[in-house]
């Protein structure tokens, strides 16, 4: 790769994309092609079409997708699937059309089957029946990865496709209808302790197990794989280790400095029971995570203080 290579970003604006475009930019990376969801909206084909004809990009970073935590995904199945597919397959088809080099495709660790080996091996996939709270999110990832998988065998292209865990850092969501587990548990200690609050409400049971890494881990992965990796078989990103709901609910609080109570709403969904990544295949490619999670929930919480914080108070 060149620093001087066209590498257009889909969904820069979003928690991956904007670590993505952060990243590239640190390394040198000059020549990056963004576009606004209101520039264009990447369901509609003719506009990717457009897009792609008019900017020819040389490498293609897919990282739009329509994303929610484990509420969203299971509330809004028919957005979650024809959404992603719209994206995933214009982009996918439009990047081929306009010959681009290569193309990393986005997917996730919701792939994989509900009761899947432990950590999952890239082997899970399509080995057994998805977890239904995300079922709709992941039934359209694996078809992006068969869309490049396709590509790669009936017209040559290097399209690859990566599978991140679950993912936390800058640009991450906040509201608490829509967001992941850890972003809501900071949202939820932070305002706790100012408040005064006796107690936090956490979903489920706490004993689900999930693994959570940096993006900006994940950023650097991304740029890792785009370099070094030419396979169209999948490849996992993680940090190797994984914790339950309730280590991640007490840490949070201790970082933030919350010391009152947790009350489960068992009400709501636990999901999946465990979610942890084999990552040997890239860690045996030269790739490893540099951000430990108690130092990364540190720094989000920074970030979420003098980003999200901030711009709630400036909007009173
Ligand atoms: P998942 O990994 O697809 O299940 O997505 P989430 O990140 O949304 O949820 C992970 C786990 O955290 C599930 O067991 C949730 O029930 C649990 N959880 C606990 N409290 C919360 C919360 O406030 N928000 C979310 N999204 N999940 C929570």
């Amino acid at each position: 790769m060149k620093p001087t290579d066209k590498i257009y970003v889909a969904g820069h604006s979003g928690l991956v994309g904007g670590a993505v475009v952060r990243v590239l930019t640190s390394r040198g990376f000059s020549n990056l092609l963004t576009r606004s969801r209101s520039e264009v909206d990447l369901r509609d084909q003719q506009a990717v079409r457009d897009l792609f004809a008019d900017e020819k990009p040389e490498l293609v970073i897919l990282a739009a997708a329509k994303v929610g935590g484990i509420k969203a995904n299971f509330d809004a199945p028919v957005e979650f699937l024809v959404e992603n597919l719209q994206i995933q397959n214009n982009v996918i088809r439009a990047a081929h059309e306009a010959g681009a080099r290569k193309l990393l495709f986005l997917g996730s660790s919701c792939i994989y089957p509900k009761f899947a080996p432990q950590p999952i091996p890239e082997s899970a996939l399509l080995s057994g029946s998805l977890e239904p709270t995300n079922e709709a999110y992941a039934i359209a990832k694996i078809a992006g990865i068969k869309l490049c998988q396709a590509f790669s065998r009936e017209y040559d292209a290097n399209f690859i496709s990566v599978m991140s865990t679950n993912l936390y850092g800058p640009g991450d969501d906040f509201d608490l209808e829509t967001s992941h587990v850890l972003a809501a548990l900071l949202r939820k200690a932070h305002e706790a302790k100012m408040s005064g609050a006796g107690e936090m409400i956490v979903w489920g049971t706490g004993t689900p197990r999930r693994e959570f890494l940096h993006v900006d881990d994940l950023a650097a992965a991304v740029l890792f794989l785009l370099e070094q990796y030419n396979s169209s078989e999948i490849i996992n990103v993680g940090c190797g280790e994984d914790i339950s709901i309730r280590e991640l609910a007490e840490l949070i609080c201790e970082v933030v400095g919350f010391r009152g109570e947790l009350r489960w709403d068992r009400s709501k969904p636990d999901g999946t029971p465990r979610k942890l990544l084999d990552i040997s295949r890239i860690k045996n490619l030269g790739w490893k995570p540099t951000i430990a999670l108690r130092d990364g929930i540190a720094r989000f919480y920074e970030w979420f203080l003098d980003n999200y914080v901030q711009s709630m108070v400036s909007l009173r």
